[in-house]
């Protein structure tokens, strides 16, 4: 058989484990005083929640979606992202009913079937938040607040990220904008990759997104939404804007940022970074998507919400040195001389355990000096050398690892002295 994980994928091991369920901690911290609640969706879907949600137009549906039949006949999708399933659960479940509105957070895997590269993988891990028949435009300066904070907790150096805004407007003055910029491909039809070609009768607004150099200059001469604005989105476009000055968040417009799934409207943001990623640099990023409940046939609900990669948002944190957990933290190390102590030496440990203290011992019969080396490469503060002499006059011996002082204690009393010493209060 072949033993290694499918191509794109990859075992999350214990470093990179830690460091997921530090982010989910911090997530649902943060989260938590924004008042969101955690919701896990399934792992799989019927197709349609995607092709009617995202659009069957874009990148994600057209090429990189995992759809199989599964033996009831039923076409099911690997989730591609986050959002259709939640939006989909709330319609469901009627969370948003009578114009009730609802905030919630997610995280987990998803699975995409793109060419993998730095950052991008075929099934990648995503935190994300949606706040459900918000229609006000302060919930998008406060979603984007969020998430910015976020990466800012992590530690991540504000010098180093970068929050691009833009509008997408809406369906009063999408649809003009949407030919102009098709009626600009045509035109430059010649000068334009097959890809953007393609894209004119589909989705014209995605040749903004061409990674080619030369689409790139072209498209930097089409006409832009921000001149095309129907009233009401260019307000709301401009409240969020007075509500992320107000809070001085750094946000930088960029005209030309559509994100590539077809439910966006007005909002959309992306938080990208300058360090330890090459061309995948963006970590984060949504917007607002006011329609996208009633695709489900559901009555009409305004959303928004953002998704962040926990695979590029873990190398942001490595290349600018933010700080990482260990995968695990051994405070005390209980070294045991011989066989005859054992099971006093496995008492210690489970005694300090049940105390609260990171405690680790031998289960290998590894020699006193070894055990001692696997106390200083787990990094453990203290030893408590558990010998029959000592032992015979009910003591032990507890050693500071970092200024190798000992001292005997009484077995009845290690768990305190170990406590006090690691200054843990009751
Ligand atoms: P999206 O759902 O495409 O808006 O992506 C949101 C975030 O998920 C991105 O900013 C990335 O950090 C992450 N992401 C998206 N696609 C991938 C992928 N294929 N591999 C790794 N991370 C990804």
């Amino acid at each position: 058989m072949n033993a290694r994980a499918p191509k794109g994928t990859s075992d999350m091991l214990p470093d990179v484990g830690a460091a997921w369920e530090y982010l989910q901690r911090t997530a649902a911290a943060l989260f938590a005083r924004y008042g969101y609640a955690p919701v896990y969706t399934p792992l799989f879907e019927h197709t349609e929640v995607f092709t009617r949600g995202i659009g069957e137009a874009t990148d994600i549906v057209s090429k990189e979606m995992y759809t199989f039949e599964d033996k009831g006949g039923r076409s099911i999708t690997l989730r591609p992202e986050g959002t259709a399933s939640v939006v989909r659960a709330a319609l469901e479940h009627n969370l948003t009913a009578n114009g009730q509105g609802t905030k919630l957070y997610y995280a987990g895997p998803m699975f995409r079937y793109e060419r993998p590269q730095k950052g991008r993988m075929r099934q990648f891990w995503q935190i994300g938040a949606e706040a459900l028949n918000m229609p006000d435009p302060s919930v998008d300066a406060e979603v984007i607040v969020m998430l910015w904070r976020f990466f800012e907790t992590l530690g991540i150096p504000t010098s180093h990220m970068r929050l691009l805004l833009n509008t997408m407007g809406d369906e009063q003055c999408r649809p003009a904008y949407r030919e102009k910029v098709a009626g600009f491909i045509r035109e430059h039809s010649a000068e334009l990759c097959e890809e953007c070609n393609r894209r004119e009768a589909t989705n014209p607004l995605r040749a903004f997104d061409c990674k080619n150099p030369q689409c790139r200059e072209v498209m930097a001469g089409a006409p832009l939404l921000r001149d095309e604005l129907c009233e009401g989105c260019a307000a709301h476009y401009s409240a969020v804007k007075d509500s992320l000055d107000a809070l001085g968040v750094p946000y930088v417009e960029d005209p030309r940022l559509v994100r590539g799934l077809d439910y966006y409207t007005r909002t959309v943001f992306e938080v990208q970074v300058d360090a330890g990623l090459g061309s995948q640099n963006a970590i984060g990023g949504g917007g607002r998507y006011d329609r996208l409940m009633e695709q489900y046939g559901g009555p009409p609900t305004p959303g928004l919400g953002f998704a962040l990669g926990f695979e590029r948002t873990l190398m942001a944190m490595q290349a600018t040195g933010a700080f990482v957990p260990a995968a695990t933290v051994t405070q005390v190390y209980v070294a045991r001389v011989d066989e005859s102590v054992s099971g006093a030496a496995f008492g210690v440990a489970a005694a300090l355990r049940d105390s609260g203290v990171a405690t680790e011992m031998d289960h290998q019969s590894r020699s006193l000096k070894s055990q001692f080396k696997q106390a200083d490469r787990l990094g453990a503060r203290m030893v408590v050398v558990v010998g029959p002499d000592e032992l015979s006059s009910g003591q032990v011996t507890l050693r500071d690892m970092g200024s190798k002082e000992e001292t005997r204690v009484a077995l009845g009393a290690i768990t305190a002295a170990v406590r006090d010493a690691l200054s843990i209060a009751e």
